[in-house]
C-alpha cells in the first residue's frame, strides 16, 4: 500500500492492516469500530489546449517539477465530470477558456496508483496567461517544444502521440501504461495498449 493512513477518519481510532472476511487484499481497518477504509487510484484530468497548429503550456510555479513544463491538468473533484476538471484546471493553470473536443490520452501509472485522462480542447480565443500555480504560459508548435524540460513522463508520451497524429491528419485516441522503472532516476517504461 503506497498510500499511508494512521487513524479512522469516522472514529479517530488507530487503524489496523488486515485482510478483512472474504476479501482478496490487505487494507486499513479500523482497531475500534471496524470500518474499512478502502483506498483507489485518483483520476488526475488534464487538457491539450490547441491554438491552430500549437499547444499550450503551462510552466509549473509548484512541486513536484518546479519550473518544468507541463499541460494543465489536476486531480478530478467531486461532483464534476472529467471533461468539467480538464477544462476547470485549464482555466485555472492558465486563465485559458477552451471546448473540450475528444478524450485523447488515458494513461495507467500504478507506481503512483494515478490515472491520466487528457482530452483535446480547442482555445475558444488566444487570451491566457499564468494562474496560481503556473510561472509562464506559452503557445507552442511541435519545433518549439521544450522537450528536456517537460515535467512528467505521462506530458512528454502525450505530446509525442499528439504531434504524430496531427501529422497522420487524425487524432486517434491512446491508451497506455507508464511504470516507473526501479533505482533513483526518473526512468521509465511505457506499454501502449
Ligand atoms: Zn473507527
Amino acid at each position: 500500500m503506497n498510500q499511508s493512513m494512521k487513524f479512522c477518519t469516522s472514529c479517530a481510532s488507530p487503524l489496523n492492516i488486515r485482510l478483512p472476511q472474504g476479501d482478496n487484499r490487505e487494507r486499513h481497518v479500523c482497531s475500534e469500530c471496524g470500518e474499512i477504509h478502502y483506498q483507489n487510484p485518483k483520476i488526475v484530468t488534464g487538457c491539450i489546449p490547441e491554438w491552430e497548429d500549437r499547444v499550450l503550456l503551462c510552466r509549473r510555479a509548484i512541486e513536484p517539477r518546479h519550473g518544468f513544463w507541463t499541460l494543465p491538468a489536476g486531480f478530478m473533484e467531486n461532483g464534476e465530470s472529467a471533461q468539467q476538471g480538464a477544462a476547470r484546471e485549464t482555466m485555472e493553470e492558465a486563465n485559458a477558456r477552451v471546448r473540450i473536443v475528444q478524450l485523447y490520452a488515458t494513461f495507467n501509472l500504478p507506481h503512483i496508483d494515478q490515472v491520466y485522462m487528457l482530452f483535446r480542447g480547442q482555445l475558444l480565443n488566444a487570451d491566457f496567461s499564468p494562474g496560481e500555480e503556473s510561472l509562464e504560459t506559452c503557445l507552442y508548435e511541435e519545433s518549439e517544444i521544450p522537450w528536456d524540460e517537460l515535467a512528467f513522463a505521462v506530458v512528454r508520451e502525450t505530446l509525442v502521440h499528439y504531434f504524430s497524429d496531427r501529422k497522420q491528419g487524425a487524432f486517434v485516441p491512446r491508451v497506455g501504461d507508464i511504470n516507473r522503472l526501479p533505482g533513483a532516476g526518473r526512468d521509465y517504461q511505457v506499454t501502449m495498449l
